[in-house]
């Protein structure tokens, strides 16, 4: 016991501290304090050890990237599981022959982050055995599906670098629905029902078979016939499987497999008013075009054994189903509906509004296409639900533009500082493009602005301008201040900006700030990503010429 109140653990508080700041964005306390156990902390020691360690957080959420990289190789040693495993996913079962896997979307809605991963899943295994990824638009309800949704989804895939086989849509397909929903009749595992809706939902509710089960083949044949024509007004009349009405699997009580939709298709027109229904054409689909392996999250899972079923009554190839949890979205709606009525209400600025988490908002806000691959394989094919959060995209979008990410400088509600005993020559400064670079930024200084909220909190203080000089910042509201030295201390740092153009930020909530960059932003190119040194990531999404603004889209801190 004696021994262990006396051991420092400094040096593994720091280890920690670091090591936690480089993979969430910032230490924290309890996390450090966590991993100390390890090194034989007693939980009596805790209060106190806690003083000590939230002073090395503190100092270590001072550090930028680049810091926290140096100081971690001093203190690597003294951390348990310094060497982080690579994660990858697992062999998949049956791997054995040609793999193919597919791409099944419906087309009714832009995708989000969990789409992305569950199609990256299917084509990366795809990659892995040399197989093929084909893609099928699942186009089968007038009402939901539209050519803006395709061609969004096309170009998903390709910012995604998603390549696949054989595109497919289910819609030219119906001929071949038809011809099966036939086998079905000629066997008389269907049957037409003519009930209404709600009398339909009550017995199967109640699992009571309705009187529509007992007519004869030739009956159910000559409706279908006319169901096919047309005669029938959307809802009155829906081809359902003999399923079993006792079932406990509610999907399994008659389940509808054709229904009546008048809509226009944007793809066939009006040429066809009956169609069928999600587990009908899914595993018929699967089946023509060769699938070998579907992996696909849960949520699916009372729907396999109708699927089964299906496969069995028309004699339809298999596949080997591979599930996993499925991803939530947590923070943020991806209700396709949802979103469509606040994107038509104005409430969203569109379906890349930085409060989505669809791919288009996602790469708006510059997280990079790596990003995905790398949380493909952190989180594919776990056995429990995923909750994906914006913090955990942005951790790993952070390591992978950091070292690239170039720096400047943007101040927030500028305010012009007026400088006392300047040293005379201070006309140029070179300050780094980026702290692992040699390159430079030449910047001219003359009239210099730091932001307002951090001339109010440093007011009577010494601070030192980033890369410049230090300051001590008089009490007074005017901007007086007066130079102190040229040293770099261990004093607060701020951003400041001297030469400038008008600078906009969307920020996460959707709301602008507005401040000043340093004239170096001129040159970056659209899509560009950056770093406001110390501050935020953020991506140059183009010159407002109305505004003559330079605007950027906050990424991540
Ligand atoms: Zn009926």
């Amino acid at each position: 016991m004696e021994d262990k109140k006396e051991k420092d653990f400094s040096k593994e508080m720091m280890a920690y501290a670091l090591k936690n700041a480089m993979e969430f964005g910032k230490a924290d306390a309890s996390k450090v304090l966590t991993k100390l156990f390890q090194h034989g902390l007693g939980k009596g020691q805790i209060k106190e050890v806690m003083p000590s360690i939230k002073e090395t957080v503190e100092k270590v959420n001072k550090f930028n990237q680049m810091d926290l990289k140096i100081e971690f190789l001093k203190y690597k040693e003294f951390s348990i599981e310094h060497e982080e495993k690579e994660k990858t996913l697992p062999e998949l079962p049956n791997a054995k022959g040609k793999i193919v896997t597919r791409l099944a979307p419906e087309p009714s809605k832009y995708l989000h982050i969990g789409h992305a991963l569950s199609f990256l899943l299917n084509y990366v295994y795809a990659e892995r055995y040399k197989g093929k990824c084909k893609l099928r638009f699942e186009d089968c309800n007038p009402e939901k599906v539209s050519k803006e949704y395709i061609e969004s989804i096309i170009e998903d895939l390709k910012y995604l670098g998603i390549k696949y086989e054989d595109v497919r849509y289910v819609s030219d397909d119906m001929e071949i629905m038809y011809d099966y929903a036939e086998k079905l009749l000629k066997s008389e595992n269907v049957y037409m029902c003519l009930c209404e809706r709600d009398k339909m939902q009550d017995l199967r509710h109640k699992g009571m078979e309705c009187e529509c089960r007992q007519f004869s083949k030739d009956i159910n044949m000559a409706r279908w016939k006319e169901f096919l024509a047309g005669k029938y007004k959307e809802g009155d009349a829906v081809l359902r499987l003999k399923g079993n009405m006792q079932s406990q699997n509610q999907v399994m009580r008659d389940p509808v497999l054709f229904r009546t939709i008048y809509k226009k298709h944007f793809r066939h027109g009006n040429k066809y008013k009956i169609w069928p229904m999600y587990d009908f054409y899914n595993p018929i689909e699967d089946s023509l075009m060769d699938v070998t392996h579907i992996l696909r999250s849960n949520e699916f899972e009372q729907r396999v054994e109708l699927q089964d079923l299906l496969k069995k009554l028309l004699k339809l190839k298999t596949q080997t189903i591979v599930q996993y949890g499925r991803f939530n979205v947590i923070d943020s709606t991806t209700k396709g509906r949802e979103i469509r009525e606040l994107v038509e209400s104005k409430e969203l600025i569109g379906w890349d509004d930085p409060r989505l988490v669809t791919i288009k908002a996602l790469r708006r806000r510059g997280i990079s296409k790596e990003t995905y691959y790398v949380l493909v394989n952190q989180v594919g094919l776990s056995k429990h639900e995923v909750n994906l959060d914006f913090n955990m995209i942005a951790a790993e979008n952070r390591k992978i533009i950091d070292p690239n990410a170039d720096r400047y400088f943007f101040v927030k509600d500028p305010v012009e500082l007026h400088i006392d005993k300047l040293p005379k020559g201070v006309e140029f400064v070179s300050l780094p493009l980026h702290p692992a670079k040699d390159k430079v930024r030449n910047v001219k200084i003359g009239k210099i602005f730091i932001s307002k909220d951090d001339f109010e909190t440093n007011k009577g203080k010494e601070l030192r301008l980033l890369h410049l000089f230090n300051i001590n910042l008089a009490k007074t509201k005017d901007g007086k201040s007066e130079f102190t030295s040229l040293a770099n201390k261990d004093i607060h740092k701020v951003q400041w900006v001297s030469e400038h153009v008008k600078t906009k930020v969307l920020m996460p909530d959707a709301k602008w700030i507005e401040g000043i960059a340093e004239n170096g932003i001129k040159g970056l190119k659209e899509g560009q990503l950056i770093q406001f040194e110390r501050n935020f990531f953020a991506r140059f999404d183009g010159f407002n010429k109305k505004d003559n603004a330079y605007e950027f889209w906050f990424s991540h801190k």
